[in-house]
C-alpha cells in the first residue's frame, strides 16, 4: 500500500471499484466486464479488492441461496397478498 497505484492507472480506479461488486456477481454487461478485466490486469490494488469481493460473494451465495430470483422459477413473482385465490 504505497498509494501510488491508485493514481494514473488507465481508466481510473474509482469507476472500476464502483462496479466491482456488480462484476463479481455477474450483473454487468460483457463489455463492462472486459473493461474491468483490463484494469485488473494492470492494477494490483483493484485486483486485491476484486478477490475480496469475489470471496464475500461466494460466501454470501452459500449463506443466502436466494441471491438470484431466476434460480427459483417456481416462486410467485407477485406478493401473495396482491392476488387472492378464489374462495368457493
Ligand atoms: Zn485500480
Amino acid at each position: 500500500m504505497d498509494g501510488r497505484s491508485d493514481r494514473g492507472a488507465a481508466g481510473g480506479c474509482g469507476s472500476v471499484r464502483e462496479d466491482l461488486g456488480a462484476n463479481v456477481i455477474g450483473a454487468l454487461e460483457p463489455e463492462e466486464n472486459e473493461q474491468i478485466g483490463a484494469h485488473l490486469a494492470i492494477c494490483p490494488g483493484c485486483r486485491a479488492e476484486h478477490d475480496e469481493l469475489a470471496k464475500v460473494a461466494r460466501l454470501l451465495s452459500e449463506l443466502l441461496p436466494v441471491t438470484r430470483v431466476d434460480r427459483h422459477p417456481g416462486w410467485p413473482s407477485r406478493a401473495p397478498s396482491s392476488r387472492k385465490p378464489p374462495q368457493p
